[in-house]
């Protein structure tokens, strides 16, 4: 193997580079400057040669013959600061904007050099730093982190088409104030704390002894027919006055949250307005009220996620009526277009058989969001590489499942994964194509990937890591297909 001074002295030949370690694609200069990253086996690196060089801080190297000299510098957070100010490409952008994008939530901090196969694929954008306070906190991850690790990941594979980074399902002041603080480029105001859940089912006359409908609310909706394409809907007195309940202190939380973080303009961010976390589905009516009552009052957003009727559940497909989704869905796209925004679809992972509707009534205009998938996908690697550990995690999440279900609605059903001592090595990579055995590691990520032993250290983490860092092609090929599949489907349903 040549050394990295071989490489630097041919620059700007970049012929030596596959002998010296250095990812090709990564190769960058600005001038004098030259950065790229070399694969050192356990980890990679970032080496910064030239004037300006000293951006980067870590370990200076001087060659014993010749007058050059490089900075060794590990990923850390300090790095990625210095990179996306050196590259602008490896900095987020707002990119919810565009007429596609797609989510691509990496719990771990290693899907998204898969994820950039897909996307050299398609023309949709991705968002690939995209993680919940709930995940944060969970797989014990900052995000800081969760930002570094996209901004090196599309410097590595040199995807240079730009990126997002969302800051999701934030339903706090100080949770949106630290995403903005480090650039993150769109904030999902989840609501759900604001939104009534007990009205749905009370009488009108109950709904009565709860409140009146405010004047001016009643003039706006009361005894008109709103045109939305081909449909019209009406509200009735009794509608309205338990939209108005459920919805009127979500609407004043994002007018408060517009107004204080965003309106200004002084971040660059898309903002996405979601109502999905609730137990029961936003009908087309209720959509449309919180879609006006938010442009009325002046807040700007590029996305709405309703909660669509039957049951998006973690990492498997719609369950549900598919003949009423698709009805459903025709107006909820409708009423986005309307006002001149577009869809977004939460737990969009593995929802295969709603993607062509949604690229047909979305006319190719949509965000999905996934993010247990790409966990799933990272955990059928594990059984398919090193079957002995994937057993032993298997059994380890049985025994967490309870604990783990108080985090994510699941109808999982444990009776029905088979026994992990009795499956055969090949067979265990098909128990990720079983709905229960799927959900089962799906929502226990958190619990396994912060298991200690009794010395302090990491059951399971420091292993897992290890087998994806040598197993990193295995990986990248499973999200390149398993996500690929998604984009295929979605782009099915329109012209482009
Ligand atoms: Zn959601």
């Amino acid at each position: 193997m040549n050394t990295i001074f071989d490489f630097i002295k041919k620059l700007p030949d970049v012929s030596a580079a596959k002998d010296a370690g250095v990812y090709k694609k990564s190769i960058n200069n600005i001038g004098d400057l030259w950065v790229f990253m070399v694969n050192e086996g356990e980890k990679d690196v970032l080496i910064a040669t030239g004037k300006g060089s000293e951006i980067f801080s870590g370990e200076k190297i001087n060659c014993p013959e010749c007058a050059k000299s490089y900075i060794k510098a590990p990923l850390n957070h300090e790095n990625a600061i210095a990179l996306r100010k050196t590259f602008a490409f490896t900095a987020p952008i707002p990119v919810l904007r565009e007429k596609r994008s797609m989510g691509v939530g990496d719990r771990l901090g290693i899907a998204a050099h898969g994820h950039i196969r897909c996307f050299n694929d398609y023309d949709a954008y991705p968002i690939l730093a995209q993680q919940s306070i709930r995940e944060l906190n969970l797989t014990n991850r900052t995000y800081e982190n969760v930002l570094d690790c996209a901004s090196y990941a599309v410097f590595r594979d040199g995807f240079k088409r730009g990126f997002g980074a969302d800051g999701d399902h934030l339903k706090k002041p100080e949770d949106i104030e630290y995403a903005l603080s480090l650039g993150f480029t769109m904030i999902t105001l989840d609501c759900s704390d604001h939104i009534r859940n007990d009205v749905n089912d009370m009488s009108f006359a109950q709904l009565k002894t709860e409140s009146s409908l405010p004047k001016d609310i009643a003039q706006r909706y009361l005894d008109k027919t709103f045109e939305i394409e081909d449909d019209k809907i009406k509200f009735t007195e009794e509608e309205l006055l338990r939209i108005q309940l459920i919805y009127s202190k979500a609407v004043d939380y994002t007018v408060s949250i517009w107004e204080k973080y965003l309106s200004d303009g002084s971040s660059n961010v898309d903002f996405e307005i979601s109502i999905d976390e609730t137990p029961t589905p936003t009908t087309p009516l209720q959509h449309f009220y919180v879609a006006n009552e938010l442009t009325l009052r002046g807040v700007k957003f590029a996305t709405v996620a309703p909660r669509f009727c039957g049951e998006f559940q973690k990492g498997v497909d719609y369950i549900g009526d598919l003949v009423q989704f698709e009805k459903e869905l025709k107006i909820h796209a409708a009423i986005a277009r309307k006002f001149g925004y577009k869809l977004s679809i939460h737990s969009g992972s593995d929802k295969f058989s709603t993607f062509k509707l949604i690229g047909k009534y979305t006319q190719g205009k949509f965000h999905v969001k996934t993010a247990g998938t790409n966990w799933l996908e990272a955990m059928r690697a594990v059984a398919k590489v090193d079957p002995k550990l994937y057993r032993e995690i298997h059994k380890f999440a049985l025994s967490m499942f309870e604990q783990a279900k108080k985090f994510y609605h699941v109808t999982t059903d444990l009776s029905k994964i088979a026994d992990v001592d009795t499956l055969n090595d090949n067979e265990l990579v098909e128990l990720f194509n079983q709905n229960d055995a799927r959900q089962l590691i799906h929502i226990t990520y958190g619990f396994i990937l912060t298991e200690k032993n009794a010395d302090g250290s990491f059951r399971f983490k420091d292993k897992l890591y290890k087998m994806w860092r040598e197993g990193e092609e295995v990986y990248a090929e499973m999200l390149h297909k398993h996500i690929g599949r998604h984009l295929e489907l979605l782009y099915s349903g329109f012209e482009k």
